[in-house]
């Protein structure tokens, strides 16, 4: 790699590969292979762009696994052939996608970098070119022939950041997205500064390996004050339920009524595995600062110590796809796989 690089640009759906009808104003997608029409500026890069459109690019609410599936499985056919990949992606379930991927991806030691805008590409004041261009630019990074990003990232208004870090955090303003936790991977100004330092450093000799078992019959409940007994019996019944996640206040507390503790004992008893999230958008769980939550820890249930909710939730669709025994789960989570956690 170095010499010229190539990039493959993959569109799945989102407000950046939208314009609008001049007519009737309503947003609609246009062909992607016209790409170089609306923004000629990218045949000033140098590098090798190919594009590869989803058949029916999607409105990123409607993503799930099987896409992201599908995703993780145009990266894998060409992964000898490119040297990096640019996923545009819509920004609303960007970080959950982003995140997913970087966990089906073991061993990855190319760029993985999702984008997309808050503005459709054919709009005067649109996000989607810089973010675009910088984006191409940031997977064709490279030193002493090898690329220097070598995970999963999320580049958005002049920051790229570790996927599985971030949040959408505004429906509106260009700065869509944070990482509370983690601190940019780059940050573009006159020059992309890079931070050394906090990139993932994998072995790069290990081969790529793309798991795409992931196991979607989870849930995730938000704690709140005047939670009800029975709603929590009620969801809790769910016979196939396979793992929780759990958010809760501040450093990881919960409730400690009897109620609550004997719902969550009867999970752990099923050996369904509950992971320990907070609602605070930065910050992390520990159970031992408060006694009511002694017991918790003492149950089994696991620390999401620092995670972002998303990434917990697609952590726990991917290891209980992995087939880890029980016994091994709680270490496994609660050990940093991809960069995710502290
Ligand atoms: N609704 C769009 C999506 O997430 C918004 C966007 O692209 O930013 O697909």
């Amino acid at each position: 790699m170095c010499k010229k690089p190539k990039i493959l640009l993959i569109y799945t759906g989102g407000t950046i590969g939208m314009i609008k009808d001049s007519e009737t104003g309503s947003l609609h997608n246009f062909n992607f292979n016209d790409l170089l029409e609306y923004i000629p500026e990218l045949n000033l890069l140098d590098c090798f762009i190919s594009t590869h459109s989803f058949k029916s690019p999607i409105d990123s609410s409607n993503m799930k696994p099987m896409h992201w599936v599908k995703i993780a499985t145009i990266i894998e056919e060409n992964y000898q052939k490119y040297d990096g990949f640019v996923i545009l992606h819509g920004s609303d379930t960007m970080s959950y996608t982003a995140s997913a991927l970087s966990f089906m991806f073991e061993n990855l030691s190319k760029p993985v970098i999702f984008t997309g805008s808050q503005l459709p590409i054919g709009d005067l004041r649109t996000d989607a070119k810089e973010n675009l261009i910088t984006s191409i630019q940031i997977a064709s990074l490279c030193k002493n022939g090898e690329p220097i990003i070598k995970e999963v990232g999320l580049y958005f208004e002049y920051k790229l950041y570790r996927a599985n870090r971030t949040t959408k955090i505004n429906a509106e303003h260009f700065e869509a997205f944070d990482s509370l936790n983690y601190p940019p991977l780059i940050i573009s100004g006159v020059k992309l500064s890079v931070n050394h330092q906090a990139l993932l450093k994998p072995n790069s000799e290990k081969k790529l390996i793309v798991r795409k078992n992931l196991e979607s019959n989870i849930l995730l409940v938000k704690m709140f004050p005047g939670i009800e007994e029975a709603t929590i019996n009620h969801l809790f019944s769910f016979s196939d339920l396979k793992g929780l996640v759990l958010e809760t206040y501040g450093s990881g507390n919960i409730t400690n009524e009897k109620w609550f503790v004997k719902a969550i004992t009867k999970l752990i008893e099923r050996g369904i595995p509950i992971i320990n999230v907070t609602q605070c958008s930065g910050g992390s769980v520990d159970m031992d600062i408060y006694r009511t939550n002694i017991q918790y820890r003492k149950l089994g249930i696991i620390s999401g110590k620092d995670i972002t909710t998303e990434s917990a939730l697609a952590k726990l669709m991917y290891l209980l796809g992995q087939n880890i025994s029980a016994n091994k789960f709680k270490t496994t989570y609660e050990t940093s796989l991809r960069g995710e956690m502290k």
